[in-house]
């Protein structure tokens, strides 16, 4: 399985909602990335500013190839909420010096995911608040109506170039307010009012 990224893809609330690329930027990380059933996630020793990115993540149920945005939503029934755990100090060293950034982002663990829930329990899925919460506080927040990209452009877009297989996953971007995480902190998420993950950072 594969699990796609998309890159900058909030505004601010209420903001304007500026397209800076014609197409979602998006990456991949590698199936090792995955962290399952709020294991606890170990900090690692090449990062001094790991940060969490909370995401709202679908996985799709059906293989496709150049899929059009109308029938996108026909590929996924799935929807959670995963972080995009990013070695930020690797990142900026990578970025700096014109290097692929994939080590800053796809090593092992860098994707916890909950557990799904069926996508049609809510009514509009371009319309869920979801929040982390950082030893029980809020941290983060963002509604997918903020999205740069809906999540069938960026299925679109993406299944130009990749097949789609079942189980692959999308993480459909963060929004603003990115922190860093220590040793000992305690996350949890919530799509809505369900909570979808519960874990430490050890
Ligand atoms: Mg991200």
């Amino acid at each position: 399985m594969k699990i796609f990224c998309v890159a900058m893809n909030y505004v601010e609330p209420n903001a304007e909602k500026k397209r800076l690329t014609s197409e979602p930027v998006f990456f991949l990380k590698p199936d090792t990335a995955l962290l399952l059933k709020n294991r606890p996630f170990f900090l690692p020793d090449f990062s001094n500013n790991l940060q969490y990115e909370l995401e709202v993540v679908v996985r799709i149920g059906k293989i496709g190839k150049c899929i059009q945005q109308k029938y996108a939503n026909t590929y996924y029934q799935e929807i959670g909420l995963g972080i995009d755990f990013t070695a930020k100090d690797l990142l900026e060293h990578c970025r700096k010096n014109g290097l692929p950034w994939e080590i800053s982002k796809g090593f092992d663990s860098s994707a916890p995911i909950g557990d799904f829930l069926p996508k049609n329990k809510f009514q509009n899925i371009q319309n869920l608040n979801f929040r982390l919460l950082k030893n029980g506080q809020e941290v983060q927040k963002g509604n997918t109506s903020d999205m740069i990209f809906s999540i069938d452009e960026i299925i679109e877009t993406v299944s130009k170039y990749y097949t789609l297989k079942i189980g692959d996953l999308f993480f459909t971007g963060t929004p603003l307010s990115v922190g860093q995480v220590q040793i000992g902190d305690h996350l949890e998420a919530f799509l809505e009012d369900e909570k979808m993950l519960d874990f430490f950072v050890r």
